[in-house]
């Protein structure tokens, strides 16, 4: 560990522009940084710098994220950087901090009341009062809701405005939600207790309205620092606001193009409009990627290309700093099994080379995905870890289901089919066929339900084998009692503790991390963006999320869709945020500008499968291979060499490039390929007719065992291009 003392030692390890945010005069700053481009790095290092120099006292300094996790890696780096001392907190800790500290005197004496940690309790309660009866799901969606309302500042008595305006899908009447709200506010006051935000605004009255409050705060916090700026909600914003008091040491960090938290209230607005509000603000970009290979940035540049709206104003074009790496895999699957089975196989084989597990990410849309990979890592021997979430089998209303599952194997008919049984059996515990809305509580337990009936379905579908002598056997269809059994038996593996294992997450809970393998799978519409995205706002925030979810690996990137749920299910098409990902197939354009230009969506693009594993293959390259680049080669490596040196040949004499003779993929293909007709040349993906014309000939006699000068006379390259 190294622990830099002087202050010039901080801007070492720092590029020009990070430099020049460290070294801004004190006053607003104003970094907009994109994706690994090294955002902590350059604000720990700006509040070291300026304490180590000695223009301010770290003691002075308050620096605000929004996870503790982000907080705590604050404080670590700036203890690295010799900044000890510096308050690095979470807002609600920061308030929660200031409000305990003036309680006494705020309250003039009485108890400070007890902050509740959650409002599901007294949320069902409020709709008890309304009216409304509610389980824990339906409860939690209101109080999301409530707590969406508290964070925007919108009051009970504005809210049924409020929620039209912000388009808010609700989870009941608008009017009733404003009931349950205006509900829930008195019986807090009743009961003497306050939530999270009440705490938030309790500081900000506690700061302007008793002045030797307000003085205090002023004189213990001069410097302010706000990292990950975009999810910055107006309630956080206002409190922000009383601790600056009107002055301007402020430092803020974001990347508009990573706003994802806007359904809770967040709002990437202040970030935006920081160099307007803030007239005399040094405003700093960062585009220099130093967490991801240049291949992985170029796809996040790729689909954050696309993006419109607000966020979008302020999209940086990213340039990868590290070295090269392998080509994002994309595939398709027939069905999500076969995506799980191919992840956990590729994640084994990551691990077998090398890679820690702990350096691995499983990343979906909704937790409910999660339950496939579970199972496919368990299979495949591969350790993994659940983050921000319960592990499938651990779920409450999983736990429910499969007790309502056990009982129903008395009460409903052996002979009843599976999936019905399963069907009845669910419904019991208010399963229902369709969908709540997305998002909320009652949607995920509705989703972790739906993946047992598709479980169910599945399972259906592979017949018992029962042994009936030395050697015959029956088919024999699958009974509920199975199917518990079985259930039984993917918890029990479940539950193996681990330690270091693949991370499965939700993109939303990954935002901030890194990992050197990531895995973004379900890449399907209706799943990203969800069907539930219905304004361009909100299907604008799935694009984000699938940006964010790009830029979190370093090294080796994976994304996926199956073609159909289950084997033989409905098809699906792939996110329409992938467009970007090469659809001509890497063969030659040969538009050649006559005729109308065609619309490349209505392009139709050939089905190039991998010939070893049969995924659907989607990137140029790896379609010109005609196979995944993780997928075993068996290339012939002299002819290989010998193709290589013959590009070599005709591109010196063309005065082109290598790669405008054959690219790289495609001298692969052919030496793996080894193609002894035109038909077998012209089914190689980047080999259109113009090659075929030019070098068909002698790439046909190469393959056949031609040397190189053999095919290399000079006319050969008399040609126009
Ligand atoms: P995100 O938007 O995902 O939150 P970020 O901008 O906060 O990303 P960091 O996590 O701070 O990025 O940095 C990404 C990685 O790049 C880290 O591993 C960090 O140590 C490294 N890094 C940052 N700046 C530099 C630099 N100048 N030279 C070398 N490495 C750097
Ligand atoms: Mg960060």
């Amino acid at each position: 560990m190294v622990v830099h003392s002087g202050s010039e030692q901080v801007l070492a390890g720092l590029d020009p522009e990070q430099r020049s945010a460290v070294t801004a005069p004190a006053g607003p700053v104003c970094i907009l940084a994109g994706a690994g481009t090294g955002k902590t790095r350059a604000i720990t290092s700006r509040i070291a710098h300026r304490a180590l120099s000695g223009e301010i006292s770290p003691r002075h300094v308050l620096a605000v994220t929004f996870t503790a996790r982000a907080a705590a890696e604050m404080r670590h780096r700036l203890t690295l950087l010799g900044a000890q001392g510096v308050q690095a907190r979470t807002f609600h800790a920061a308030a929660l901090r200031q409000v305990r500290y003036f309680a006494p005197r705020l309250l003039a004496g009485r108890a400070m009341p007890e902050l509740l940690d959650s409002k599901v309790r007294l949320v069902t309660l409020a709709a008890a009062r309304v009216g409304l009866r509610t389980d824990r799901a339906a409860a939690r969606d209101l109080a999301g809701e409530i707590e969406w309302a508290k964070s925007s500042l919108v009051e009970p008595t504005d809210y049924v405005v409020a929620a039209a305006r912000a388009l808010r899908d609700t989870p009941h009447e608008p009017t009733k939600v404003a009931d349950v709200f205006t509900a829930y506010e008195q019986l807090k006051r009743s009961n003497g207790v306050i939530d999270f935000e009440d705490m938030l605004r309790a500081a900000v009255w506690g700061i302007e309205e008793h002045p030797d409050v307000g003085e205090q705060i002023r004189s213990q916090y001069r410097h302010f620092v706000v990292d990950e700026y975009q999810d910055v909600n107006p309630l956080q914003q206002r409190l922000l606001d009383a601790w600056l008091a009107g002055r301007n040491d402020l430092t803020v960090v974001g990347d508009a193009s990573q706003t994802i938290y806007s359904f809770t209230g967040a709002t990437s607005a202040y970030l935006v409009d920081f160099p307007r509000r803030h007239r005399n603000a040094t405003v700093v970009r960062l585009v220099r990627d130093y967490r991801s290979t240049p291949q992985v940035v170029g796809l996040a540049n790729a689909v954050i290309s696309q993006a419109r709206g607000t966020e979008a104003r302020l999209r940086l074009e990213l340039s990868g700093q590290r070295p090269p790496g392998p080509e994002p895999d994309l595939r398709i699957f027939t069905d999500e099994p076969a995506e799980a089975n191919a992840v956990a196989a590729r994640c084994r084989s990551l691990i077998d080379a090398g890679t820690p597990a702990k350096e691995i990410a499983v990343l979906f849309r909704v937790n409910a995905q999660s339950e496939a990979y579970e199972k496919a890592l368990t299979e495949a021997a591969v350790p993994y870890v659940v983050q921000g979430a319960e592990r499938f089998f651990e779920r409450t209303e999983v736990r429910q289901a499969m007790v309502a599952l056990r009982a129903a194997t008395r009460s409903i008919p052996g002979e009843t089919p599976l999936p019905a049984a399963v069907v009845e059996a669910l419904t019991a515990v208010g399963w229902a066929p369709d969908a709540p809305p997305a998002g909320g509580a009652a949607r995920e337990r509705w989703e972790a339900l739906s993946a047992l009936v598709q479980l169910a379905e599945e399972y259906a579908a592979t017949p018992e084998v029962v042994p009936i002598g030395e050697a015959a056997s029956v088919e024999r269809p699958v009974t509920l009692t199975d199917f518990t059994e079985e259930l039984a038996r993917r918890a029990a593996q479940q539950h193996v503790p681990t330690v270091d294992g693949v991370t499965l997450a939700s993109l939303h809970s990954a935002k901030g991390l890194e990992w050197d393998a990531v895995f973004l799978v379900g890449l399907a519409e209706g799943t990203l963006p969800t069907t539930y995205a219905k304004t361009v706002e909100q299907v604008e925030e799935e694009r984000r999320l699938l940006y964010v979810g790009i830029t979190r690996a370093r090294e080796w990137l994976w994304l996926s869709y199956a073609a159909a749920r289950s084997p033989g299910g409905r098809a699906r098409r792939p996110s329409r945020f992938l467009p970007q990902l090469d659809r001509s197939g890497g063969t030659e354009r040969a538009t050649g500008g006559a005729g109308p230009a065609r619309r490349p969506e209505r392009r139709r693009t050939q089905i190039v499968s991998c010939r070893i594993c049969g995924a659907t293959l989607l990137a140029g390259p790896d379609r010109k291979l005609g196979r995944c680049p993780t997928c075993p080669s068996d290339i012939d490596d002299e002819l290989h060499e010998r193709l290589r040196e013959w590009r070599q040949r005709v591109a010196g004499a063309q005065k082109v490039p290598a790669y405008v003779v054959f690219t790289d993929a495609t001298l692969i293909a052919l030496a793996e390929r080894r193609p002894g007709r035109s038909e077998e040349l012209i089914a190689i993906a980047g080999i259109g007719p113009r090659k075929l014309g030019l070098y068909g000939e002698s790439v046909l006699a190469l393959v056949a065992g031609a040397g190189v000068d053999d095919v290399c006379p000079e006319k050969t390259f008399e040609i126009s291009s």
